[in-house]
């Protein structure tokens, strides 16, 4: 059986006090499935946010990284840096990061392999727009992202590599994939997979849903065979909410 795992994307939500609040409800949850739980706070609180759920199954993630060790790139952070302060996961490739931040498949790809030299682990995120969807190029989109930020990857680095699939569309919008279509492309994802590596890897590896889960739609989406779990933002800034999707499956 494959890992389970619910992400909270914060993305640029919660000061400190916001963030001491949220962590302090999401402490007073019950878990009932076997998910892992991550959630990613903003850099300036995730010590902060390690130190208070180091006793729990709770596990703090960053959101981006830089890929150089160290140097003259102001206003980065390096993966030397979050390790030092108790982050082993982070997340790479978010379409915001894509977006307004012009990250490239070229920089994602120095990114994974940045984190990978530094025994992190990355949910490595992807996914169309909706033109794509239209016109029907979503799966050779999704295929070349995943192509260029990871396939130049050893076969022993896939035990650290969680994907996330996110519809740029379904992001924020209220609009959720289908669970038929999240289900569709999760299994064309497997494929690529199955067909550039040996068949454990495709297995094995976790691939998340992301884009408008919440607690009414998480059950039906992560029922389907080839999602498991999801990478949650908005519905991430409630620990109801987020906890009603982590007990989703
Ligand atoms: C995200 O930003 O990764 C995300 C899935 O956001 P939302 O759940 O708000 O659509």
């Amino acid at each position: 059986m494959r890992r389970q795992i619910v992400a909270g994307n914060w993305k640029m939500n919660n000061n400190l006090t916001e963030t001491d609040i949220l962590i302090a409800d999401l402490k007073r949850q019950n878990k009932t499935s076997n998910a892992e739980v991550k959630i990613a706070p903003t850099y300036t609180n995730l010590w902060h946010a390690y130190q208070a759920l180091r006793l729990t199954e709770i596990e703090v993630i960053a959101q981006n990284m830089h890929f150089a060790e160290k140097g003259a790139y102001t206003g980065e952070v390096s993966a030397d840096m979050l390790q030092s302060v108790g982050v082993k996961t982070v997340i790479l490739g978010h379409s915001e990061r894509r977006a307004y931040f012009n990250e490239t498949a070229e920089m994602l790809a120095k990114k994974v392999d940045a984190a990978l030299d530094n025994d992190m682990n990355v949910i490595f995120c992807f996914g169309e727009e909706l033109d794509d969807r239209k016109s029907g190029n979503h799966q050779q989109v999704v295929e070349s992202q995943i192509r260029n930020g990871l396939f130049h990857l050893e076969e022993d680095k896939w035990d650290s590599i969680v994907m996330a699939y996110e519809p740029v569309w379904a992001i924020g919008t209220g609009e959720t994939a289908t669970p038929e279509q999240a289900q569709e492309m999760h299994a064309f994802i497997r494929s690529v997979l199955q067909s550039a590596y040996k068949p454990g890897i495709a297995e094995k590896t976790p691939i998340l849903y992301g884009g408008s889960v919440k607690p009414g739609n998480a059950e039906e989406i992560f029922s389907k065979p080839d999602v498991d779990g999801g990478l949650i933002g908005g519905a991430a800034l409630k620990a109801e909410d987020f906890f009603a999707i982590v007990n989703a499956f």
